[in-house]
């Protein structure tokens, strides 16, 4: 293997192994169906779990900030770009999460970036759960800490890492962050937070908990696992959430004491350095909020959706994934069947995105369900039909060359 690569090489072996990627162009808001080349389809991968992406409140309520605080924010929120309606969105929160205070960042990748960038640097250590949101790795790995992964859930796995690296050098032993998504985003499984919460306490470790697709969907107002388990700032300092999913808008936050805050601030640099969002977005966004705290039939509807899926995943004889939560996974393991199944759900109208490596590990290529509280039980039972279908018309595992 040549030292270095021409570009056009590192494509090619891209395709030859079935990893690589394109974008679709989508002619018109998220929603149910979604259009794409011309064509309407039944939309199963968006991250819009209450269908509030397009919901008419919230579009008013974007137009309506945008004629009053127009669109730019103009520069960062040290600057002069945090507006009273970032400050209100901040506000609504922090009661939203029952936490002291909460600081809105552009996106969940700059809120993790940041947050672990700001509490951790060298000398100190950060564990994270093998499987973990990118963003919550490469901020660990960018943090200069010490970084280790345990296990896929395994809190035990964890411990016995705290316990080895309390054990070793004579130096200062630094500060410990512990870092998980509360629901895989791949997988939709939940992490196990008890457990979490229970070895940071015993080793002195902040733990931080990404709740990007908790929030919204999951425990009593959409409130999250978090706060479902009734854990505080104490047992979970640092709480991300994301605004770009179930809040159906974009940006994210952190949440937890006011002192956490007021460090991010003085030191998050991702939040620092970046332009404010609009304002605008920030005024549609407690819209959203509003509205997916009251209307608890979206989250019924989400539940239902995903008791027929499995339901009828059983009468195929097909797996029933673990996931409660709107993503589903359907584990096929080689990328190739995996395109050849999601382009002949496809070719029957179904929109149903197939992930690959590197975003799952190697072997465990998948197509990823999501329901959004926009579908119907017909929706599921024409999705478990094709499906079907498309599973009996796959090759079976090499025959695809
Ligand atoms: C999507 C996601 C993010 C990133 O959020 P964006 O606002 O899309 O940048 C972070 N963490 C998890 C677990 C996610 O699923």
């Amino acid at each position: 293997m040549p030292r270095t690569r021409s570009i056009a090489e590192r494509l090619a072996d891209l395709r030859r192994r079935n990893l690589y990627r394109r974008r679709r162009v989508v002619e018109g808001p998220q929603g149910r169906e979604l259009r794409l080349d011309g064509r309407l389809l039944l939309n199963f991968c968006s991250n819009d779990y209450l269908g509030l992406a397009a919901d008419p409140r919230v579009r008013e309520s974007l137009r309506e900030a945008a004629l009053r605080w127009g669109v730019g924010a103009g520069a960062s929120h040290l600057v002069c770009g945090h507006t009273a309606a970032h400050q209100e969105l901040e506000e609504a929160l922090a009661v939203f999460t029952g936490r002291p205070r909460a600081l809105v960042f552009g996106s969940g990748y700059a809120a993790n970036m940041g947050a672990i960038g700001a509490l951790v640097g060298a000398g100190d250590r950060v564990f994270e759960d093998r499987l973990n949101h990118a963003s919550l790795l490469d901020g660990g790995w960018l943090s200069r800490a010490q970084f280790s992964w345990y296990r896929h859930g395994d809190a035990a796995d964890l411990e016995c890492r705290l316990q080895a690296a309390a054990g070793t050098g004579a130096r200062r032993a630094g500060q410990a962050l512990v870092a998980s998504d509360g629901a895989f985003s791949m997988d939709g499984d939940l992490c196990p937070l008890e457990d979490l919460v229970g070895v940071a306490h015993r080793h002195g470790a902040w733990l931080m908990i990404d709740e990007a697709h908790g929030l919204g969907v999951h425990g009593r107002g959409g409130r999250g696992l978090v706060d479902a388990r009734r854990f505080g700032t104490a047992d979970v300092p640092v709480l991300v959430g994301t605004l770009g999913k179930a809040f159906g808008t974009a940006g994210a936050f952190v949440a937890g004491e006011e002192d956490l805050i007021e460090l991010l601030i003085q030191r998050a640099r991702p939040y620092i350095y970046t332009t404010a969002q609009p304002a605008a977005l920030a005024a549609a966004t407690l819209t959203s909020l509003r509205i997916a705290e009251e209307e608890e039939w979206r989250r019924e509807r989400l539940r239902d959706l995903v008791a027929r899926f499995h339901a009828g995943l059983g009468t195929l004889g097909l797996p029933v994934p673990a996931s409660t939560l709107p993503i589903q996974p359907i584990m096929i393991g080689d990328p190739g069947r995996t395109l050849a199944l999601s382009a002949a759900l496809e070719d029957a109208g179904l929109l149903v995105s197939a992930i690959r490596p590197p975003t799952v590990p190697v072997g465990s290529s998948r197509l990823r369900v999501t329901f959004t509280a926009a579908h119907g039980l017909a929706d599921v039972d024409r999705l478990i039909e094709v499906l079907a279908a498309g599973l009996r018309a796959l090759p079976e595992e090499g025959d695809h060359g």
